[in-house]
């Protein structure tokens, strides 16, 4: 199961892919995840990418794919895998295609206004487990349920950040819902529901 998950900023593609992952035991790859884990490791990679995540930039196709490359040759793939964040472009679509072959693009639809609402009430800890404020709070208000580590908002999910990558999102990753449809590979599905509702939905398309 080959599958990658698309939608603009806060739509709940980490969320989706957590509990895909979980569900048919396949790694979530998220690139955001991986930089923002180099970011804290203080690493080569994390000092190039920290800048230009935090000013809602694109991190460069090459590095991007090389990160993606590496990490979809480790054994834990072989089964498949659900990639999230990646890829972002066109471009990278073409590199990940010449690689391996994806079997489902899953797109989550929300427009730009909720988008926007979820963003800004996002927190993470910093094992990277996301909750909102309102729409999926923590039992115990800025704490962590799962490691009990005090809660955060990104420093890239900052109102005028998030203009930025949302207008980087319509540019240059929306492209790709017809570059898949072509490709007979998209599964659309309503992003504006509830997380359990989001889930099942794509379990049964993917299922179909
Ligand atoms: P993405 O990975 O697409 O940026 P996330 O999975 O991090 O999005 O979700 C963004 C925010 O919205 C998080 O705070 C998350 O808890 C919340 N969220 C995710 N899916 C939903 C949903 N279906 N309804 C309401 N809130 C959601
Ligand atoms: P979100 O889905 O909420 O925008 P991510 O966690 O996926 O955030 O990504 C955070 C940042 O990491 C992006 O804004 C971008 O700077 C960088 N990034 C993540 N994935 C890629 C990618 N495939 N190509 C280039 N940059 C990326």
């Amino acid at each position: 199961m080959n599958l990658l998950i698309i939608g603009p900023q806060g739509c709940g593609k980490g969320t989706q892919a957590k509990r895909l992952s979980l569900k048919y035991g396949i790694p979530h790859i998220s690139t955001g995840d991986i930089f923002r884990e180099n970011i804290k490791q203080k690493t080569e990679l994390g000092k190039l990418a920290e800048d230009i995540i935090n000013q809602g930039k694109l991190v460069p196709d090459d590095i991007t794919f090389g990160i993606i490359k590496k990490r979809l040759l480790e054994d834990d793939c072989k089964n498949g895998y659900i990639l999230d964040g990646f890829p972002r472009n066109i471009e990278q679509a073409d590199m990940l295609e010449g690689f391996l072959e994806t079997e489902f693009a899953i797109n989550i639809s929300t427009k730009d206004k909720e988008a926007i609402n979820r963003i800004a009430g996002r927190r993470t800890c910093i094992n990277g487990h996301v909750y909102h404020v309102t729409l999926n709070p923590p039992k115990k208000m800025g704490v962590c349920d799962v490691c009990q580590k005090p809660l955060f908002q990104r420093d890239d999910d900052k109102p005028e950040t998030i203009r930025k990558r949302l207008k980087v999102y319509h540019e240059k990753t929306k492209p790709l819902i017809e570059h898949y449809t072509n490709l007979g590979k998209i599964i659309d599905i309503n992003g504006e529901q509830p997380i359990e509702k989001v889930f099942k939905d794509i379990v049964k398309k993917l299922e179909r």
